[in-house]
């Protein structure tokens, strides 16, 4: 191991904002490059739906607040969605001038002018008139954010159980602050706060209070709670210090410093964004060598080509076709070494299966170990909120979000899966809106109409 040393200053920068934002002048002569299109197909591609050409043109003409009141109307995590969408596959890769010379930086764009309203303080929106109904929302992140923001609007009395310390989900906690601060999470945060909305922190529903209580006291329920830890690898050496779950580990950097990578050689096992994430997390504390080990290829690896690219420019490397068999302890709870087996993928029913390959176990010496191998589901609250399920993600009508109990409504991670939604930020936000509307329809519309 090498005794490198960085200082909690240098590891601070390293965890700044790797973007830089757009200068003005920048922002409006990218502005002027939109064709404003008719039926414009970058709103399609936005699964928020924001009206693009009509955000940008608010920056065209200097109407900063009317901009940024556009996105976040659409989009209630608009702010930090600037800087974590795919945009190449959402809304840019959409753009017409994709054709003839390089899309609108829609994504840097909305990132302008959602950065000018925290920058001046903006609050963008108001909460509607009372109607009498109340709603709870279990977990804070940007699906139960966002329903939590439409409700209020609607006029509902809506209450946030969180079980953090603080609201904002993954964009709080969980995305690396290299490229999302924890400031605007928190901002978006306190969006919703000022409409009323009662956010109640360090409470676990299931644990602090029951499912029960909370459809005995409130109209409906919305199941915001993502999914949870990484699963165990399952194999020997699991429990050795130094061994860590992505999640976790990403989570520890996002509002202080560590310093136990320092020097350290790291193996993060997995090849999605949260692996990627754990990698270069890993660089930034100062780790010697951080090499991602994943037991398919670059072809079958599920992170976002922009996530990839930036890997590797941050010096991770990549051993493909590699399984761990057993993490080597040191002989003092710490970890010596992973022990793996070469693969290859075999065809079979026109899937390609990764199996080893006999007589092909090596020994890779790392410091620490990285599981970012999926996250498992929250199964015993599903159950006590009774709701029907598949291995713990919840089944909804994709149009209202409604669960097979109809006072249930579920949106984000939690219903991602088995061919069901889509991990992302932006479509947590929309599935929020979604069994907003659903609920406004259900509990205020309906009861309304003359019969
Ligand atoms: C490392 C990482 C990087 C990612 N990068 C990107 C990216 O670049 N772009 C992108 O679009 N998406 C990214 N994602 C995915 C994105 O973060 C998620 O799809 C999104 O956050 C899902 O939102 P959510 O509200 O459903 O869940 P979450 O954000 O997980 O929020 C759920 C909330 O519920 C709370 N909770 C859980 N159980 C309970 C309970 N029993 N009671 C009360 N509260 C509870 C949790 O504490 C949490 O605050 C990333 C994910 C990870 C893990
Ligand atoms: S929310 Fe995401 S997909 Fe939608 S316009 Fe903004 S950056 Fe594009």
């Amino acid at each position: 191991m090498n005794p490198t040393f960085i200082s909690a200053e240098s590891i601070s920068r390293n965890f700044a904002e790797v973007k830089a934002g757009m200068k003005p002048k920048e922002a409006v002569e990218e502005s002027n490059r939109c064709l404003y299109c008719y039926d414009a197909p970058c709103i399609k591609a936005c699964p928020t739906g924001i009206n693009i050409p009509s955000f940008i043109k608010k920056i065209a003409s200097g109407n900063m607040k009317g901009s940024a009141r556009t996105i976040m109307d659409a989009n209630p995590v608009g702010a930090t969605c600037s800087r974590v969408c795919p945009t190449e596959e959402l809304c840019e890769g959409a753009c017409v001038l994709n054709h003839s010379s390089k899309p609108i930086l829609i994504g840097n764009l909305q990132r302008y002018a959602t950065d000018w309203a925290i920058r001046n303080d903006q609050s963008l929106f108001a909460a509607g008139k009372s109607n009498g109904k109340s709603v709870a929302v279990i977990g804070g992140g940007p699906a139960g954010l966002s329903a939590a923001r439409e409700l209020a609007r609607f006029g509902f009395a809506v209450t946030v159980y969180e079980a953090k310390e603080q609201a904002g989900g993954l964009d709080t906690y969980g995305i690396v602050s290299f490229r999302l601060p924890q400031d605007i999470s928190l901002w978006e945060v306190e969006q919703v706060r000022k409409l009323g909305v009662r956010i109640v922190t360090n409470t676990r529903v299931g644990a602090d209070i029951s499912a029960e209580q909370l459809l005995e006291r409130f109209d409906a329920v919305v199941l915001a709670v993502g999914m949870s830890k990484v699963p165990m690898l399952g194999i020997e050496g699991e429990s050795l210090n130094g061994v860590f779950d992505a999640i976790d580990f990403v989570e520890s950097t996002k509002a202080s410093v560590r310093a136990d990578i320092a020097g350290k050689r790291v193996a993060v096992i997995g090849a999605g964004n949260t692996a990627i994430d754990a990698a270069t997390c890993s660089v930034r504390l100062g780790a010697d060598r951080v090499q991602i080990v994943y037991r398919r290829t670059s072809e079958e690896m599920t992170a976002y080509d922009f996530e990839f690219d930036f890997a590797k420019r941050d010096g991770v490397e990549f051993r493909w076709l590699t399984a761990p068999v057993r993490i080597i302890g040191d002989g003092n709870g710490g970890v010596a070494a992973m022990e793996c087996v070469r693969m290859r993928l075999e065809e079979k029913d026109g899937k390609r299966h990764p199996v080893p390959v006999e007589g092909s176990m090596f020994v890779m010496e790392v410091d620490a170990v990285i599981k970012a191998i999926g996250q498992t589901r929250h199964l015993p609250l599903v159950e006590q909120l009774g709701l029907a399920h598949k291995r713990g993600i919840v089944t909804v009508d994709n149009e209202t979000n409604r669960t097979s109990d109809p006072r249930v409504f579920a949106a984000g991670d939690v219903i991602f899966g088995e061919g069901q939604g889509e991990a992302m930020v932006v479509s947590a936000a929309q599935q929020g809106k979604q069994a907003a509307y659903a609920i406004y329809k259900q509990l205020v519309e309906l009861q309304e109409e003359p019969t």
